[in-house]
């Protein structure tokens, strides 16, 4: 709720709200990005504009100039629109700034020919988790069989001019996602038919190589966030500041980019930063914007500032960035400050993060670009489906020091000696001493890749242990000889029998229990070389099979035969050793469940320590 005093304050004084566009891959998020920006109508004369600092600021006027046609008469209060400029990306979408989103407001793109995609479905759960507002972009209208094309149109007057078909194609298809939405628990509606904003979400139909709809977009996103966030977006003098990027500029040595939610920042102010090798203290050099958009920018070059008002995206030049954390906040050093206590909020978010790490000291490394991906990806790999410790956490490119961090797990586990470098990059050095090493590097920029190259490798690691350990490895069993079913008594004995617990494999040594009241001994038979059901071989029978085996003795072993050492009476047990049991644990303790149960109680038979 908006408190009345702050209705009032904000009349004049909004900051403009923050926006960042997310979506299952191509879907459009780009191409939507460079439509606002309107970079696509220049590509060929600019050189392929590439966006110099992560955001793009669009003033007032350029929203008003766009959108005149939808409504002249727009009251647009804040100044302008900062949306975020690289889309979908983990390392952007889930940036924080003293705990809340960075981002005030989401479009969540959906391609209209293909309706809810999972990443769809994990940026709306992302979204929701992070209580983000946001709206629904259903993209590529354009390709509707027949459609018309309305350049920039607003989407009901290019609605107006479809045939039939289309009309009915479109609305069959915007019936369809908003079931899909309903299926994810979330009410949508189109958004000039929306009366309940705020209970239902808003779908804002586009193009984004025609502009359909994107002046409805536009207007729609500033619209409802000054209505609707008056008290967030009214403008604070405290400083809030969240760095985006760390990046090293020919000319200007390593520089940091960063989005100024509220605030001013001037050229010469004193500034702390998070760095991963302790607080940064330094002096704001200059204050950098990439020239504005409607002009011819070359590469490389940059409108300096005295002093830039929030919200903005600016590119800080200063001394001693190198080691800056992206996603961590940036502090201003007022003349009422204490150093000391500067230095220690600006490592806070670095802390927060290493309770991340296992307690144990066993586990993978992980290295990321941003706080806010290593976060996305430490949360993702503590979830109870992926369970991978983590053993220690880097930020930035992966350097050899990372390596020997991560070497020390070869000792431990072998497949913890793993890197999951996620959006990083690697130093040559690093990946060479890696090599040698034996460490493991994954890069990958989805959380899910790296899952599926680690979850790949874990399974060879396994499968090759378990292929030097199967000679050893013994799996817990219990069998009782069924009567009449003794097919030959001599070596190989060849028997019925039936599991009475635990499971049954080939290549399983048994023996009996002798038990007098003086004396306990086990009498070794031999080990399984088949198991037979209806003539047919079996790997292994389960608990409550009957089946045929045959049991070889051992070269080194006595033959026994039964009616002579054994009888229909003795259940034959399998011989597990501590090393066995060893085996079992660290191999096979995901598929047996219920077994290791038997196997305790036969350590205690065995009287195993
Ligand atoms: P992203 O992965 O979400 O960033 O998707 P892109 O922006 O890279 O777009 C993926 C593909 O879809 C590209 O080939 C685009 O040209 C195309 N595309 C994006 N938006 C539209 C649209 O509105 N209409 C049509 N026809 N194609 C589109």
């Amino acid at each position: 709720a908006t408190s009345p005093k702050a209705a009032k304050e904000s009349k004049e004084n909004l900051r403009s709200p923050i926006c960042c566009i997310m979506g299952h891959v191509d879907t459009g998020k780009t191409k939507l990005l460079d439509c606002i920006r309107g970079t696509n109508v220049q590509e060929g004369e600019a050189g392929g504009i590439t966006q110099q600092i992560g955001a793009t600021y669009f003033p007032a006027e350029n929203i008003r100039e766009r959108t005149k046609e939808l409504r002249p008469d727009a009251k647009l209060k804040v100044p302008g629109l900062l949306v975020i400029d690289t889309p979908g990306h983990e390392s952007f979408s889930n940036l924080r700034s003293r705990g809340s989103n960075l981002c005030d407001i989401a479009i969540l793109v959906v391609d209209i020919m293909h309706g809810l995609e999972p990443q769809t479905i994990e940026s709306l759960n992302l979204l929701r988790k992070r209580n983000t507002e946001f709206i629904v972009a259903l993209n590529k209208v354009d390709r509707l069989y027949g459609w018309k094309t309305c350049k920039n149109a607003p989407i009901e007057k290019a609605l107006a001019l479809q045939s039939k078909d289309v009309v009915i194609e479109f609305n069959m298809r915007l019936t369809q996602v908003i079931t899909q939405f309903k299926e994810q628990g979330l009410n949508t509606e189109i958004y000039y038919k929306n009366k309940e904003m705020g209970d239902t979400y808003s779908i804002v139909p586009t193009s984004a190589i025609s502009g359909e709809g994107i002046p409805d977009l536009l207007l729609f996103l500033v619209m409802w966030s000054q209505k609707t966030m008056v008290e967030k977006l009214t403008f604070v003098d405290k400083v809030q500041c969240t760095v985006l990027e760390v990046k090293v500029i020919p000319g200007h040595g390593t520089t940091i980019d960063v989005v100024l939610v509220n605030g001013v920042l001037h050229e010469g102010d004193q500034i702390v930063a998070c760095g991963s090798q302790g607080p940064i203290i330094t002096t704001v050099r200059s204050l950098l914007t990439p020239h504005p958009m409607k002009e011819l920018r070359v590469k490389g070059t940059y409108l300096h500032h005295r002093e830039v008002k929030a919200a903005q995206c600016i590119k800080i030049t200063a001394q001693g960035l190198e080691h800056a954390v992206a996603g961590t906040s940036l502090h201003v050093i007022g003349p009422d400050v204490d150093v000391e206590e500067a230095k220690k909020t600006a490592m806070e978010d670095m802390k927060s993060i290493m309770s991340w790490v296992d307690k144990s000291g066993e586990g993978v490394y992980v290295q990321a670009s941003t706080l806010g991906s290593l976060e996305a990806l430490l949360e993702f790999l503590k979830s109870p489906d992926v369970k991978i410790p983590v053993s220690g956490i880097g930020l930035g490119p992966v350097h050899k020091k990372d390596i020997m961090k991560a070497g020390v797990m070869l000792e431990k586990k072998k497949e913890y000696a793993t890197i999951l470098a996620f959006d990083v990059k690697i130093t040559t050095e690093a990946r060479e001493l890696a090599d040698s090493m034996g460490v493991k590097i994954f890069c990958a920029d989805i959380i899910y890749h790296l899952f599926d190259q680690f979850k790949g490798y874990v399974k060879d690691v396994r499968d090759e242990e378990r292929k030097e350990t199967a000679s050893e490895v013994v799996f817990p069993c219990v069998l009782k000889i069924l009567p009449n079913h003794v097919f030959k008594r001599g070596n190989p004995i060849i028997l019925g029998v039936e599991v009475i617990d635990g499971i049954l494999k080939v290549g399983t040594p048994m023996c009996i229990l002798k038990e007098s009241e003086k004396s306990r001994v086990f009498v070794d038979l031999g080990c399984v070389a088949s198991i037979h059901k209806d003539k047919k071989p079996l790997d292994d029978a389960k608990k409550g099979q009957q089946v045929a085996i045959k049991i070889i003795a051992s070269n080194s072993g006595e033959e026994k035969t039964f009616g002579e050492d054994f009888g229909i009476e003795d259940e034959l047990i399998s011989h597990i050793s501590r090393r066995s049991i060893d085996i079992l644990k660290t191999l096979y303790r995901n598929e047996l469940k219920d077994e290791f149960k038997l196997v305790k109680k036969l350590k205690t038979l065995f009287k195993i320590q």
